[in-house]
């Protein structure tokens, strides 16, 4: 006798896709079986037609809380995690009061969660200029790895590094370390302006690259692993290949946004497609899609970033005062999917990009497979289904997104959390810690 069995003709397995039934004990996967096997089980469900995935893990969330809840919350974001498909976030250390730049700041951090989260939460910490004592305690507590930034972050309390801190960081922890690799020295302060255009010229590829050769040449000094976040500019890909093909450790993640997202198509005012690093034109977008068909790039993750409609400029348009930062965590796995299948990719691409690789990336093993002995995170998603985005009815809680209107395909329908299904009643997620030693999964 199982708690649970879910049946279905497409089970997105690591092997591959398959017709199977899932069963389910004590949150974990105990067995799978062929799709019409008996099971003894309290809950026998049958998807039919309907995919089975591994729940996505979304590596690259801000949460804001505590301190700028209004822009997004616990509550709010996970909920709208779960709807998405998504069963496991790993919260980004800024932009929440205080940064989780201390083993104190994590506390403050996990008890304004507590009783909140609707999926699983895990905790990334930050590395600014002066905390480098403070990160061996953060780690040992449990975060995923230390995001530093080469460039101005947005929030006065997150300062950027330069690469004498960021190596003098890489010191003091072996630890993952994630990287917003803009230069400042690239980039210019736009003027007040509502054309896209003049915020583009204003943060140029130039910058990313010379950012990503910064990291990668710390990294390699180090001898540290560190992985390049929301990659946007295609230029700076081959600088990643030549250093993976030299031994250096590093991987690089997209976004939805940079890879369905058009500069050449962003009305003048639509400050919701505000980001930073910026979206490129199709060409550059092309690029990153071969990047991930080959493996260059690794996963596809939110950089979930809202702000309030306010911060937006929804008002004035003007990019240069508008927050940076794309509302999308309920929306990544329809979008992308979207997008893929017009290419030419499977759902099994989709699933490899937005669950196990991010799951590997943070050394999660029993998240984002469908596996035996893996947490029972599961989403049933009919892959033909359409809708269109309503922004007023996501989950997020400030009605601000770039696809609000955008007609998508893949719906997302039951989400089980650890063999619970998600119901927006009673959270039941956990918060997770980094469970094994740096280095000893790589992806
Ligand atoms: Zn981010």
């Amino acid at each position: 006798m199982v708690d649970l069995v879910v049946r279905s003709r497409r089970v997105f397995t690591p092997e591959g896709e398959r017709a199977a039934a899932v069963a389910v004990t004590g949150g974990r996967i105990v067995a799978i079986h062929a799709y019409d096997a008996e099971v003894t089980a309290a809950e026998d469900v049958d998807l039919g037609a309907d995919a089975l995935l591994p729940g996505l893990v979304d590596t690259h969330v801000h949460v804001n809380e505590p301190g700028r809840t209004e822009w997004e919350g616990f509550a709010t974001a996970t909920r709208a995690a779960a709807a998405g498909g998504v069963t496991t976030i790993i919260d980004m250390p800024l932009n929440s009061l205080p940064p989780t730049v201390n083993a104190e700041a994590l506390k403050i951090k996990q008890a304004a969660a507590a009783g909140q989260c609707h999926v699983d939460v895990g905790f990334w910490g930050g590395a600014i200029p002066g905390n480098a004592g403070d990160l061996p305690g953060l780690h040992a507590d449990g975060v995923f790895g230390f995001k530093a930034f080469l460039a101005d972050s947005g929030v006065p309390e997150f300062p950027p590094v330069d690469a004498d801190q960021l190596a003098e960081a890489m010191d003091a922890v072996d630890a993952l370390f994630v990287v917003h690799a803009e230069d400042p020295e690239h980039l210019r302060d736009a003027a007040s302006s509502a054309a896209y255009t003049d915020f583009l010229a204003s943060r140029p590829a130039d910058a990313e690259h010379a950012a990503v050769a910064t990291a990668i040449a710390v990294a390699r000094e180090a001898g540290r692993r560190v992985h390049i976040l929301h990659l946007s500019a295609a230029s700076a890909l081959p600088l990643i290949a030549r250093a993976r093909a030299e031994g250096v450790r590093v991987t690089a993640e997209t976004c939805p946004h940079y890879l369905t997202l058009d500069a050449g198509q962003i009305p003048d005012g639509a400050t919701e497609f505000k980001c930073c690093p910026p979206i490129r034109d199709s060409a550059n977008a092309d690029q990153l899609w071969a990047a991930l068909a080959d493996g260059l790039i690794t996963c596809v993750v939110s950089d979930h970033s809202p702000c309030t409609p306010e911060l937006k400029r929804q008002d004035t348009g003007d990019f240069a005062a508008a927050w940076g930062g794309i509302a999308s965590v309920q929306l990544g796995l329809p979008v992308i999917w979207t997008a893929a299948r017009e290419r030419g990719h499977t759902l099994s691409d989709v699933v490899k990009w937005m669950s196990r690789r991010p799951a590997d990336l943070a050394g999660l093993r029993e998240k984002g497979r469908i596996a035996v002995g893996a947490d029972a995170d599961l989403v049933a998603f009919q892959p033909d289904g359409e809708f269109t985005v309503d922004a007023h009815a996501l989950h997020h809680r400030n009605p601000v997104t770039p696809y609000a209107g955008r007609v998508v395909t893949g719906v997302v329908g039951t989400t089980w959390l650890r063999g619970s299904r998600v119901t927006g009643d009673a959270p039941r997620g956990r918060f997770l810690r980094r469970e094994i030693a740096t280095g000893t999964k790589e992806i």
